[in-house]
């Protein structure tokens, strides 16, 4: 398996650091809003991820979190915390709004088939006693400093801060931003919150729990540290983001990491491009988002994301538009057609098993890999040994194709059919399109084609 590292900027061999399993932890959803379809491309390449890894042998041991406390509006810890924001608005408590906002996570995963993290899926508002542990080792260990609203990261101690997106400590500082409030103890413009107090213009935040520096809640970077180590040791096999983490929240888990355990945090580190509409990113900042409803409500079937997802590189963005999303329904649909006359006794044919494997293994090329699943079905192998590699594939795919339901004529569909034969000789077509409309109902496509009508299964 060869994986692009943004650490190396180059395509290695993967090599976990264990034989036979890999750990990976993936950086969770902010839950203060809707989860969009942007979110979606990351889960589901998390999921391709995931599930290719097994799929060529690997116990994958792998970790989510939830965000549900810490994050400011802006990533350098700066602005507005973005739960007691939305509360406001919405009029409810930080704790339903979380609430509220898993659940949503949820739902639209499970609707695109993501499969949920096997070890755990964390969430950050349950793990702050480990969170408070790694920042009294990180003060004991001349790392990190107290200020009177803080506890901060002292980037200054750790030289390799910035290597993860290439940029030096110096050009950090440059590019830091001016026009907001800063805490005016602390030492670099770079450093960044271990630990909030519940002082100043936090004296009333809702979230707060006891700590040695008093009342008070998480910066958003540690959670993701103290709950990688907490599941999967203090080196990891992969880490994943989508590619906005990379400058600071990525560089951010690094330093503290490495200078709690004074070892490498992070083997291979895995970023997903953006889901852009009109080029710009799909956010919810920019609300120019839409949801797993807004799919449902286009009779869009949700896992059409996935083949829509699969088209592209993980590593390419994508711009999206309905009529791209449409395609990419129609090419699930004519799968479920393939899968919905089951077969037995069928073979997995080795070749084109060799190719998509080989597809995957070189840093997910799931283009390639769709190309591969088409060249397979219309192939002239034998229907059961394709019926069993397409379900074969689709431990990757992921489209549930096991579950299409069979495709069956019965003894009722029979005589209706021939009816409507009748009904178009006798140039009836009224009548025609009424048995149509039933036969629709039944869940039948009809179609009339040179060679009579058609029945397939409406998917
Ligand atoms: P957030 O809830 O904003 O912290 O985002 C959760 C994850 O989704 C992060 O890894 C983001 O990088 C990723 N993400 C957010 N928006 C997009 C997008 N438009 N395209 C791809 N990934 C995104
Ligand atoms: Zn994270």
């Amino acid at each position: 398996m060869k994986l692009y590292n943004t650490k190396t900027r180059q395509v290695e061999e993967f090599k976990p650091e264990k034989e036979g399993v890999v750990t990976m932890y993936a950086c969770g959803p902010t839950v203060y809003d809707y989860t969009h379809i942007g979110h979606m491309r990351k889960y589901i390449g998390d999921d391709i991820l995931r599930r290719t890894l097994s799929y060529i042998g690997y116990e994958v041991r792998h970790v989510m979190n939830i965000t549900d406390v810490g994050h400011l509006t802006n990533d350098s810890d700066e602005g507005d915390d973005k739960f007691e924001n939305k509360a406001k608005l919405e009029g409810k408590s930080v704790w339903d709004i979380a609430t509220l906002y898993t659940d949503y996570f949820h739902e639209s995963m499970t609707a695109a088939n993501v499969l949920p993290p096997n070890v755990a899926e964390a969430k950050a508002t349950d793990h702050i006693s480990q969170m408070i542990d790694m920042v009294e080792k990180l003060l004991a260990k001349g790392h990190a400093y107290e200020t009177a609203s803080a506890i901060y990261f002292d980037t200054s101690t750790f030289p390799q801060y910035g290597s993860l997106s290439g940029q030096s400590l110096s050009e950090k500082e440059l590019g830091a931003r001016e026009d907001v409030v800063v805490d005016e103890d602390k030492k670099n413009p770079a450093d960044f919150v271990l630990w909030f107090k519940r002082v100043g213009r936090f004296s009333n935040h809702t979230m707060h729990w006891p700590s040695p520096w008093g009342e008070g809640f998480p910066g958003w970077h540690i959670e993701c540290s103290a709950m990688s180590m907490h599941y999967l040791g203090e080196t990891i096999d992969i880490h994943t983001g989508g590619i906005d983490h990379i400058p600071v929240h990525h560089e951010n888990e690094i330093a503290q990491s490495v200078c709690t355990t004074g070892h490498e945090f992070v083997k291979y580190w895995v970023h997903h491009a953006f889901l852009n509409v009109d080029g710009e990113k799909m956010s919810k900042s920019k609300n120019n988002f839409y949801t797993i409803s807004d799919i449902e409500g286009h009779n869009i079937n949700p896992l059409a994301m996935r083949v829509f997802a699969l088209q592209t590189s993980y590593r390419k963005p994508i711009n999206f538009t309905w009529d791209v999303l449409s395609s990419a329904q129609t090419q699930l649909k004519k799968l479920q057609m393939f899968a919905s006359k089951k077969e037995l006794g069928g073979k997995i044919i080795e070749k084109y098993n060799t190719d998509f494997v080989e597809a995957l293994s070189d840093d997910l090329n799931t283009a390639k890999a769709l190309a591969i699943v088409w060249e397979m079905v219309h192939s002239n192998e034998i229907r059961a040994d394709k019926y069993i590699t397409l379900l074969e594939f689709d431990k990757v795919l992921g489209l549930k194709l096991s579950e299409v339901p069979e495709f069956k004529i019965t003894k009722e569909v029979k005589i209706l059919l021939e009816k409507m034969s009748l009904a178009r000789e006798q140039k009836d077509y009224g009548t025609s399109d009424k048995i149509r409309e039933e036969l629709e109902k039944l869940g039948y496509k009809v179609e009339q084609t040179s060679l009579g009508i058609n029945l397939s299964p409406i998917l």
